[in-house]
């Protein structure tokens, strides 16, 4: 089969390899769309700890069955699955207590495991969720960053609050989808590239780069200010900012990681009593509820994503590692050959 292998920093290449064989409580998926993760875009450029090469990426992903391992009742031939990529052991004590996303021994397909850059990819059946036939392909494999930012989302709004979302990317954008169905009452996205803040605005947020934010801030909410920011960036700037932004008890909640470490204004936390929470992928309600707003049409990817072929992908992860990329989001769509 054809897999796209990460060989190295900015090393991608479409190689040969076997078609995996299912273990008991395995199923093989015939990939049918998969999306590129900025995470994987980090580990492209070399920058993510835990993506070693050679390796095949892809964690967010559609495919339909087409063998099933021996222990494996409960899905049929044909059916068309999403993943939870998110192996977890189901023994530690954070699975006990029903928190399988901290789960201390937790595997990643695409980081830990092949994942679905490729032609087949094997995934535990448990972590399978059926998707209506005729839900299109590319639109269900949102299914696993909406679910992300469902989760980021329940970590800090509550119904009838002012949100700032930091960063306009796919998950900046899917946080702002997810939040406005979810009981935010005014939403501002603060991004540094024009034409990504454009997306947002599409979308129904109001927009404004670092710079013109306190304008903004000040104008969309007056006095009664924000309450909940979610930061998809995670910088030094984002972060200081978020602190210094945010209402009195009002809540951060963090997603992206771009930098390990930040120097924040901790006393002004603590005489603020501001909340920062951290918020790392997501628990199966979550995945279920990505999946319901997706087929319900609540969440889209019209506009701001776009698909390429296996082959083309090599072109796109260099695209969008040097902001030539013109769409925010891409979706390798395995049934489009190179063009
Ligand atoms: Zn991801
Ligand atoms: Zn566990």
């Amino acid at each position: 089969m054809k897999s796209l292998v990460y060989l190295g920093a900015r090393q991608l290449a479409v190689e040969e390899r076997d078609v995996p064989e299912p273990k008991p409580d395995e199923a093989i998926l015939r990939v049918e769309a998969v999306g590129i993760c900025g995470s994987e875009l980090e580990g492209y450029l070399g920058h993510s700890s835990i993506r070693k090469p050679p390796l095949v990426m892809g964690h967010e992903f559609c495919g339909s069955i087409v063998r099933l391992g021996s222990d494996v009742h409960q899905f049929a031939i044909g059916s068309k699955v999403i993943a939870n990529p998110l192996v977890s052991c189901g023994t530690c004590d954070r699975c006990r207590i029903g928190k399988g996303n901290i789960c201390r021994n937790r595997q990643i397909v695409g980081i830990h495991r092949p994942g679905a850059f490729a032609e087949f990819v094997a995934v535990p059946a448990a972590n399978l969720y059926s998707v209506p036939a005729a839900m299109d392909s590319s639109l269900a494999s949102l299914a696993e960053p909406l679910a992300v930012c469902i989760h980021a989302v329940k970590l800090g709004l509550k119904p009838y609050e002012n949100l700032m979302i930091y960063g306009a990317g796919p998950i900046g954008l899917l946080t702002l989808q997810a939040a406005l169905t979810m009981g935010a009452d005014r939403a501002l996205v603060i991004d540094r590239q024009p034409d990504r803040l454009a997306f947002a605005k599409q979308l129904g947020a109001e927009t404004a780069t670092p710079e013109q934010a306190e304008k903004a801030r000040e104008k969309l909410f007056g006095a009664r200010g924000v309450d909940t920011i979610i930061d998809c960036v995670g910088v030094q700037s984002t972060r200081e900012d978020a602190v210094r932004s945010i209402n009195p008890g009002g809540t951060i909640v963090a997603v992206g990681l771009g930098q390990d470490q930040s120097l924040l204004s901790m006393n002004h936390v603590v005489r603020q009593e501001i909340a920062i929470v951290g918020s790392y992928t997501y628990s199966d309600e979550d995945f279920e509820q990505a999946v319901k707003l997706l087929s319900q049409g609540k969440v889209t990817g019209e506009g701001w994503s776009s698909t390429c072929g296996l082959e083309d992908a090599v072109g796109v992860f260099a695209d969008l590692a040097d902001g030539k990329a013109k769409f925010s989001k891409y979706i390798i769509n395995l049934s489009e050959g190179a063009r």
